[in-house]
C-alpha cells in the first residue's frame, strides 16, 4: 500500500510538471503572437502620425503642389523608415524560450535529485524492515533530514524494545510462575539436547510426600509457600552440579549433566535428609521421595528416561515414602 502511495505521488508530480510545461509553452506562444500584433498596430499608428506631420511641414514649403502626390510620397518614405519588422521565431526562441527551458530543466533536475535524496532513507528503512534486518548507527541509511532521522531512531528503539520484550517473554515462557525455577518446557528441551548429543547425565525425579494433606490441612496458600521453599532449598543444594526444574504440581526434576548415577544418589540423599528435618511454612517438615536413573545409549527420547525415573519414584512411594529408588537398568531396582 505504502509503495503504491509513493508511486502515485511520483505520478502526480510528473503530471503536474507536464501540465505546467504545456501551459507555459502555450502562453509563451500566445505572448509571441500578441507581441507581433502590438508591433503591427503601433507601426500603423506611427505611420499615420508621421504622414500627417511631415505632410503639414511639406505643404508649408511646397505651396500649390499636388497634395495627393506628396501624401503618397510621404507614405512611401515612412513605410521605408518603419518597414514592418516581425520578430523572427528563431530569435524569439533563442532569447526567450531557451532560457526558460534551461531554468525549467535545472529546476526539474533539482526537484528529481531532491526527491531521490528525500525518499532514499525511507526506501532503505522500509527495505531493512521488510527483510527484518537490524537497524543501527553504522548502517547505510543516511537519514540526513530531521524527520527521517526521527523515524530511524523510532524504528531502531522499537526494534530494541521488541527484541528485549521477546527475550523477556521467551525467558518467562520457560520459567515456572510460582517457584521462579525453569519449567517442564525447559526441562524437555534440556533433556532432548543431552540425549541427542549423547551427553552422559543422571536425573532425579522428586515428589513431595502427602502433599494433598498439606493443602487440605493448612490451605493452598501455605502449600504454595512449601513448594517455593522446597524449590529454593533444592537449588541451593544442587548449586552448580546440575539444573533444577518444576516438573508439575508438587513434582520436581534435577538433571545432572556429565554426572553418574552415584553422584545423583549422593545429592538426592542430602536433599532428602534436609527436607526430612527442615521445618516448613506449615510448621513441620514435608518429606520427599525420588526416583533416580541415568542416561544409557539405548535411550532415544526424554519421555523414555522420565518413564524409568517415574517407575522408580512409584516404587519409592510404595516403599513407604521419604526414600529414594535407583534404577541402574530395568532389571536392577534399588530402594534406599
Ligand atoms: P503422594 O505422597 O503419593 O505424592 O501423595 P500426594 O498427596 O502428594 O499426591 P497427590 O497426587 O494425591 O496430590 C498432589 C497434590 O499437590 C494435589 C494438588 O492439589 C497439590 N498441588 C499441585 N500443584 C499445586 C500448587 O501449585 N500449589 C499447591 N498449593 N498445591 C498443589
Ligand atoms: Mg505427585
Ligand atoms: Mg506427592
Amino acid at each position: 500500500m505504502s509503495k503504491f502511495k509513493l508511486k502515485l505521488s511520483f505520478l502526480i508530480v510528473s503530471i503536474t510538471i507536464i501540465v505546467v510545461l504545456v501551459t507555459s509553452s502555450v502562453s509563451i506562444w500566445s505572448s509571441y503572437r500578441n507581441f507581433n500584433e502590438i508591433l503591427k498596430v503601433n507601426k500603423t499608428d506611427m505611420q499615420e502620425t508621421y504622414v500627417m506631420e511631415v505632410l503639414a511641414i511639406t505643404q508649408d514649403y511646397l505651396q500649390g503642389s499636388e497634395k495627393d502626390e506628396i501624401e503618397l510620397y510621404m507614405e512611401q518614405i515612412v513605410d521605408t523608415l518603419l518597414e514592418e519588422k516581425e520578430v523572427s521565431f528563431s530569435l524569439f526562441f533563442k532569447k526567450t524560450i531557451v532560457p526558460i527551458i534551461l531554468v525549467i530543466a535545472i529546476m526539474l533536475g533539482l526537484v528529481i535529485w531532491l526527491t531521490i535524496k528525500i525518499t532514499q532513507p525511507l526506501k532503505n528503512l522500509s527495505k531493512k524492515m521488510e527483510l527484518g534486518e537490524e537497524i543501527n548507527e553504522n548502517d547505510d541509511i543516511t537519514a540526513w533530514y530531521y524527520e527521517a532521522k526521527m523515524l530511524k531512531n523510532y524504528v531502531q528503539n522499537m526494534m530494541i524494545c521488541s527484541q528485549s520484550k521477546i527475550a523477556d517473554l521467551t525467558e518467562q515462557l520457560n520459567l515456572d510462575s510460582l517457584t521462579g525455577i525453569p519449567n517442564r518446557r525447559r526441562m524437555d528441551q534440556t533433556l532432548h539436547e543431552l540425549i541427542v548429543n549423547k551427553v552422559p547425565h543422571a536425573i532425579i525425579l522428586i515428589d513431595l510426600d502427602d502433599f494433598k494433606s498439606i493443602n487440605d490441612t493448612y490451605g493452598h496458600t501455605v502449600g504454595d509457600e512449601v513448594l517455593k521453599a522446597f524449590a529454593n532449598n533444592m537449588q541451593n543444594i544442587v548449586d552448580e552440579q546440575g539444573l533444577c526444574f518444576r516438573y508439575g504440581g508438587e513434582e520436581f526434576m534435577v538433571i545432572l549433566p556429565s554426572r553418574n548415577i552415584d553422584a545423583a544418589i549422593q545429592l538426592a540423599e542430602r536433599l532428602r535428609i534436609k527436607q526430612a528435618i527442615q521445618e516448613t511454612a506449615c510448621g513441620r517438615p514435608v518429606t520427599m521421595s525420588a526416583g533416580i536413573t541415568a542416561f544409557t545409549l539405548n535411550i532415544q527420547s526424554p519421555n523414555q528416561l522420565i518413564e524409568i525415573a517415574d517407575h522408580a519414584l512409584y516404587k519409592a512411594k510404595q516403599s513407604g515414602r521419604n526414600c529414594l529408588c535407583v534404577v541402574r537398568n530395568m532389571r536392577q531396582m534399588i530402594i534406599k
